[in-house]
């Protein structure tokens, strides 16, 4: 199969070189790509551009009418772009289906939101209205870990803002993105949402291009600085969803059965490939072991292979990068005394597969605890005091997430408080909500994304001051 960007309403073949998709089942190639030239960026963006002269002034009614009959679409086709997610990043057929339902679900939420227009009265009976106007064309650039619903959660708030957006999906996992963008366009005026496919200059010439107003950005620090660095020329509005390296404490009262639950959920959720997984495990000494125990036993029910095939809990990591960087990661930490709790588990030969890892024995200052991991392995380490623990999980350089495990909801709110992260989770981590921004603080992240708060930075103000004549 070869596939092909899509500009201006148009399916194009690339004009650059060429590389392949590989399934991380089996490392087969499932698809040739021949990425976008410059030139064809620059077209990508250009239409962009004519189309924005109208689809600004599209009506709020339309948007909810196209946005509806693109979510009935996403449903109708549920099954085979799940199938397409399952081959090119390897999670389950299960988890490829919510990834595509949550993906409808949220283009659902977004369209009920309102842009608000606030009117203020000054003291001399002047009326000012302040509205929130498009900025025009939004570079968008996705990772390989959630392709499909990442790609929702940048294209859709873009469009609801009546923008323009291109999109360039990881050059790991463009085929499941490819089909949202076909969807799209079988509703939109060309132009209004294209997609460039490509390797990281060709994400580089679409963030640096100076006609584009503002890029949204999900991957890994070192990219989004770069990008932040580029975007100072044209004054771009950036946000950037990056790396985290969420701590999950949990305190001597947690329910250890429903902790252990939702801490094995997260922190192996999509083979541990997600920015808010929970990454580092703190334990109360007095349950350290009862906790690992019962972490153990569900790690050691998992089932590892291919994802397609329906008795798979567990697939493979995306790509040979991470899973080489996650296999140096549980050497280092074994060679530094850590202690690898799960037995060795009988994996497909061909693949990148890595089984459910949890290490004992292990604190802070070795690469496993203080760097992000991003693969399915949890360090865990054992904590005595309170304050101590804050102290040692916030001394960080990411802000993404963090948890609290406590049946003390009180106690667990005022150690929230006091967690340095954009987001905090009582009893559950990694759950996002349409409605609640979601951004990381320090190296983690710039600016919000979801909610009204992440709508708005799709739009700049523009402040209408109203005089009787
Ligand atoms: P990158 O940040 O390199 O890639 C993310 C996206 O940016 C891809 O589409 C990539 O294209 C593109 N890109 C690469 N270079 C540039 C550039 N200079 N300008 C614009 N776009 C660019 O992440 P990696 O794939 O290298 O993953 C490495 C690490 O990133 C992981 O170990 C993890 O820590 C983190 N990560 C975080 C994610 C998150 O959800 N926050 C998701 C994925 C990774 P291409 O893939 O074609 O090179």
């Amino acid at each position: 199969m070869h596939i092909h960007s899509i500009i201006n309403g148009q399916s194009v073949m690339g004009q650059a070189s060429s590389f392949s998709v590989i399934n991380p089942a089996d490392e087969s190639i499932i698809a040739e790509v021949s990425a976008a030239s410059a030139a064809q960026v620059d077209e990508a963006v250009h239409a962009a551009s004519a189309a924005f002269k109208n689809w600004k002034n599209v009506s709020d009614d339309t948007v909810k009418q196209i946005f509806a009959k693109i979510a009935a679409d996403i449903r109708a086709e549920k099954n085979s772009i799940a199938q397409l997610i399952t081959q090119e990043q390897g999670k389950t057929l299960g988890m490829a289906q919510f990834e595509v339902e949550a993906g409808a679900s949220w283009i659902e939420y977004l369209s009920s939101l309102e842009i608000p227009i606030e009117t203020l009265q000054e003291p001399n009976g002047k009326i000012i209205k302040v509205y929130n106007r498009p900025l025009g064309v939004v570079a968008s650039v996705t990772p390989w870990n959630w392709p499909f619903m990442i790609a929702v959660w940048h294209i859709f708030p873009a469009l609801k803002t009546k923008n323009c957006v291109v999109n360039k999906p990881s050059e790991y996992t463009p085929l499941s993105t490819i089909k949202l963008a076909e969807i799209i366009n079988r509703h939109i005026p060309a132009g209004v949402c294209s997609l460039v496919l490509g390797k990281g200059d060709v994400g580089q010439a679409l963030t640096e291009h100076p006609e584009v107003a503002k890029v949204t950005f999900t991957g890994s620090t070192r990219t989004g600085q770069s990008i932040l660095g580029h975007s100072v020329s044209s004054l771009k509005s950036v946000v950037l969803e990056l790396g985290g390296n969420d701590a999950g404490i949990v305190l001597e009262d947690a329910n250890l059965d429903t902790a252990a639950e939702g801490i094995f959920a997260s922190a192996f959720l999509n083979a541990g490939q997600t920015c808010a997984a929970l990454k580092r495990l703190y334990v109360h000494e007095s349950i350290y072991d009862a906790l690992t125990e019962k972490l153990l036993r569900i790690a050691e029910a998992q089932i590892v292979g291919n994802g397609a095939d329906a008795a798979v809990t567990f697939g493979p990591v995306q790509n040979k990068m991470q899973y080489d960087k996650v296999k140096a990661l549980i050497a280092d930490a074994v060679a530094q005394g850590g202690k690898i709790l799960t037995a060795s588990k009988a994996i497909p030969e061909k693949g990148y597969f890595i089984a459910p890892t949890l290490i004992a024995d292990v604190a802070e200052g070795i690469a496993l605890v203080d760097d992000e991991q991003f693969g399915p392995v949890l360090p865990i380490v054992k904590f005595s005091a309170i304050d101590e623990v804050l102290e040692r999980t916030n001394n960080t350089q990411f802000g993404l997430g963090g948890s609290v495990w406590s049946t003390d909801l009180e106690q667990a709110q005022q150690i929230a408080a006091q967690m340095e992260a954009g987001t905090v989770w009582i009893n559950s981590h990694s759950d996002l909500s349409p409605a609640a921004p979601f951004g990381g603080w320090k190296l983690s992240g710039l600016g919000y994304s979801f909610g009204l708060d992440g709508l708005l930075l799709f739009t700049h103000k523009q402040a209408v001051h109203i005089t009787g004549s």
